[in-house]
């Protein structure tokens, strides 16, 4: 699975024309029909989408292109479990973020559930892109608690992005999608960190 622009035009034009890279063997990924069609809850709205899927030309595993700003087997934005993560990092329970970003309970303390398993390993993999971003990184003060540590650690890292590229329609939950790899809240992400933390 690669991550690409949430743009459907801009990933056609790049699959034309070479710019894709198979993520095993950095061979060119080649257009390879479609995946299922999804029907996503965004903050007020549902969204259709219809990941292409590709083929590498190299070694010809197959690839699913997820936008940006879709997680995986998640039935709802990046947007929206990006805004319950933060509201989580504001002291917030589960209960009251519910009400905010509009869905069940259930749904969104099986959000929370998830990502607090992984708070500091967020933290050290956004760290470690903040310092690649930036040659003289401003590095986050410690905030108080692991939850705003690591919101802080992706707060900062998006910031370095933007100032790095021109970002033009991506939302910063949208950069942490690209990060992450769609991955922020599945299981095994992210894998190397977990496993050496695992005695
Ligand atoms: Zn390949």
């Amino acid at each position: 699975m690669v991550t690409v622009e949430a743009d459907v035009e801009g990933v056609e034009r790049r699959l034309v024309a070479g710019e894709l890279i198979c993520p095993g063997c950095s061979g060119v990924l080649a257009g390879w029909g479609y995946g299922r069609t999804r029907l996503l809850r965004d903050r007020h709205v549902l969204v259709r989408v219809r990941p292409r899927r590709s083929r590498c030309i190299g070694c010809a595993a197959t690839h699913v292109l997820l936008p940006v700003g879709v997680l995986l087997r998640r039935a709802d934005t990046l947007s929206v479990i990006g805004a319950a993560l933060a509201a989580r990092a504001r002291g917030l329970g589960f209960r009251r973020i519910a009400v905010v970003v509009g869905r069940p309970a259930e749904t969104v303390r099986g959000w929370l559930r998830r990502f607090a398993g992984r708070l500091e390993a967020v933290r050290v993999v956004f760290t470690r892109w903040l310092g690649a971003m930036d040659p003289d990184p401003v590095m986050p003060e410690p905030a108080g608690t692991r939850w705003a540590d690591a919101l802080t650690a992706i707060t900062a890292t998006v910031r370095a992005v933007g100032q790095r590229f021109v970002l033009g329609a991506v939302t910063p939950w949208e950069v942490v999608g690209a990060i992450s790899s769609g991955r922020l809240l599945a299981p095994g992400w992210p894998g190397e960190l977990i496993n050496t933390s695992c005695p």
